[in-house]
């Protein structure tokens, strides 16, 4: 049987979120408990990247391996989970929207949800050993933009990130989970190395390494459904989700082919 590893995916991590950040955000208090109870039953935790490493090279994987990736870059990743995850010695990967960064001054491109980090902030969570991947430059969806605007979005992010840490930037989050082939072939040509989507199932090394699903994590899911789908592998609690992912992946490519054919896209 091929293992199968659960890809978490965070945004904010605040008592307080912004409303427009609110719904995908967890608490503190939650997310501490996620993570020690990750740690409490033996799973070990990877890069987003190192993932994608192993399952291209057949790599043995660790014991439980978990992947948990916080989407965006919102500030609260650098003051509220940041001590979570190196008081429990836990890798993790943020990807970040490079327009959303909060000092992005002459580079800044378009409307962050929340407070986000400083490039201060990334270079000091980068230090830290935590894995900054990208989220694009301005959040837009990917599927719907034009070849030359997709590949700006790819190419700015990445090198703004990698002049902002001083190492390559591997991995990629598609916002909101959209993508296409057409996307996910201008992520190879930008050079990204791997990619995460949205799908809400568990990761395997079937999957395209540039498409590999993620399990949303809100701040609905409680104790006891995290520990269910974690321990027991069960999976209904993302049911909706998945449902939800799977229904707006049919809209937007009859969204995407109308475009084409009315010429506008
Ligand atoms: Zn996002």
């Amino acid at each position: 049987m091929t293992a199968t590893v659960p890809i978490l995916m965070y945004h904010a991590v605040a008592e307080h979120p912004s409303a427009a950040s609110k719904r995908l955000s967890v608490s503190p208090d939650s997310f501490e408990e996620q993570v020690a109870f990750l740690v409490e039953h033996g799973f070990t935790g990877m890069t987003f990247s190192d993932l994608a490493d192993a399952f291209e090279t057949s790599k043995a994987l660790p014991k439980r391996p978990v992947v948990i990736t916080f989407d965006d870059g919102y500030a609260d990743f650098a003051n509220a989970a940041l001590p979570v995850l190196q008081r429990y010695d836990c890798p993790a990967t943020v990807f970040v929207t490079s327009g959303w960064i909060a000092d992005a001054g002459p580079y800044a491109g378009g409307t962050p949800l929340d407070k986000m980090m400083t490039w201060a902030q990334v270079r000091d969570v980068a230090q830290a050993g935590i894995e900054i991947g990208a989220h694009s430059h301005s959040h837009p969806e990917l599927d719907q933009l034009a070849d030359a605007a997709l590949w700006e979005e790819l190419r700015v992010s990445r090198v703004l990130l990698e002049d902002c840490i001083g190492t390559p930037v591997r991995a990629l989050a598609y916002p909101f989970g959209y993508t296409t082939p057409r996307v996910r072939l201008a992520a190879r040509a930008a050079r990204y190395r791997c990619a995460a989507a949205v799908r809400n199932v568990r990761a395997s090394a079937f999957d395209d390494i540039f498409m590999l699903p993620r399990l949303t994590i809100r701040r609905s899911t409680n104790a006891v459904a995290f520990a269910s789908a974690m321990i027991g592998g069960d999976d209904r609690v993302f049911r909706r989700d998945r449902l939800l992912t799977a229904g707006w992946a049919s809209v937007r490519s009859a969204r995407r082919v109308r475009k084409r054919v009315l010429g506008n896209a």
